[in-house]
């Protein structure tokens, strides 16, 4: 018998999901608020784990086109000096928008229906998805993939606790200039990380001529979170810097940036009768590791593996938690450790960075979930 899936969310999640269900015979449709498929134009950082999730759904080779490797993540202390150097396996930085097309036409390839200007409001434990304009859609599964906001997930009452961190980050993608060197996509290029007291700029290339920038700071330094970024304030944490931050505030697209304070939602249990939560909407986490993309992907897929077993979903869903929520609670745990670190004193905050470096029980912690291997791979 065929089994159908309707999906709410059209993200990293809901897109992964709706693939791997779809590749195991199930119908699947898929509700997406938005009027278009559409990420922000910010780049991402996938790891070996999302790697190997995205090799399963059969779209690696073309989202890799475009991609940076990322050769090297540097960590600087206060002074400007190199605190550590973290070196990673196979990871790379790819645009948001062109990873999200690539998933909405693997999607749309294996005949999943995808239905946008369409907003989830609700579902019910026995297998319904209820949508803003009054429809109510059965199915034998129901995923909740409709990020950190879910209102599928409230209408469960499934929340245990949302935690806001003290600290938030703004985005912005821009040119490379011609005195920057410039990168072979494969062979790559290093993703720095600049501290200043509770200031944080991360400047990544993400493809040969455009560089990511993150700037985090604390959610009551209103000086350093001004939209379009005040240079004054950020040339005096960072003088070595005054040029990218002045081709930041001249170079952004500031109608597109917000600053997003970090959070941690935990759940009682991912899942309700036939329906399961994933993503953000179970597990949001800062995005210190780069790994709030990545776990929402492993999960989602994960769902689908897990479903293979002939036993009823309610089972399975259990099962899929029981297999993957202790390492998706591990990456939240090392996420929310990183933005404590935003308020340690800076000395502190260098040896720990240099126990990344040097101590392999704390690397093979900071590492472990970019070198998990997702569910069904031996
Ligand atoms: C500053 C920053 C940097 C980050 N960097 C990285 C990184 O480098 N690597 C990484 O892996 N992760 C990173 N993340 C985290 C990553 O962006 C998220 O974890 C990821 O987007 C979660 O995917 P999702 O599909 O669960 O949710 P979302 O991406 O939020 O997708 C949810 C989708 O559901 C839709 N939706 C919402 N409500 C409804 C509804 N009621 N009905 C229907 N549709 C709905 C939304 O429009 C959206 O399309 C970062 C996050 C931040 C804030």
């Amino acid at each position: 018998m065929i089994r159908h899936a309707e999906i709410a969310g059209a993200g990293f999640a809901g897109l992964t999901a709706a693939i791997a269900l779809a590749q195991r015979g199930w119908t699947v449709r898929v509700h997406e608020r938005s009027s278009s498929i559409r990420a922000e134009g910010f780049g991402i950082t996938l790891h070996p784990n999302g790697l190997k999730v995205l090799e399963g759904l059969g779209v690696l080779d073309t989202v890799l086109q475009g991609a940076m490797r990322v050769s090297r993540q540097d960590r600087y202390n206060d002074r400007g000096e190199i605190a550590a150097t973290f070196p990673v396996k196979q990871t790379y930085r790819v645009s948001r928008h062109h990873l999200i097309s690539e998933l909405e036409s693997k999607a749309r390839s294996l005949s999943v229906e995808i239905q946008t200007s369409s907003s989830a409001v609700a579902a019910s434990e026995a297998g319904e998805l209820i949508l803003k304009d009054g429809q109510r859609l059965k199915a034998d599964l129901i995923v909740g993939a409709d990020g950190y906001l879910s209102q599928v997930r409230e209408s469960l009452g499934l929340m245990r606790r949302r935690v806001w961190l003290k600290d938030g980050a703004m985005r912005m993608i821009i040119p490379r200039s011609d005195l920057e060197p410039v990168h072979e996509p494969r062979q790559g290029a290093p993703s720095s990380e600049y501290w200043s007291g509770t200031r944080r700029m991360i400047y990544s290339p993400c493809s040969p001529d455009e560089v990511y920038i993150a700037m985090t700071c604390l959610i009551e330094d209103t000086a350093a979170k001004a939209i379009p970024i005040d240079p004054i304030v950020w040339r005096q944490s960072f003088p070595a810097h005054t040029d990218l931050i002045d081709r930041i505030l001249t170079q952004t697209a500031w109608e597109t940036v917000k600053y997003v304070p970090f959070q941690v939602i935990h759940l009682k249990q991912w899942s309700k009768g036939k329906v399961a939560i994933v993503g953000d909407a179970a597990n949001a986490m800062p995005p210190n590791l780069g790994q709030g993309g990545g776990v929402a992907m492993m999960n989602a897929w994960a769902l689908a593996v897990a479903l293979e077993n002939a036993v009823p979903v309610e089972e399975a869903l259990r099962h899929w938690e029981r297999r993957e929520r202790d390492l998706t609670d591990h990456t939240q745990r090392w996420s929310r450790l990183y933005s404590s670190a935003t308020l340690w004193p800076p000395a502190l905050r260098a040896i720990a960075f240099k126990a990344v470096e040097r101590n392999a029980w704390v690397r093979s912690r900071y590492h472990r979930t970019a070198n998990a291997v997702p569910a069904g791979w031996s």
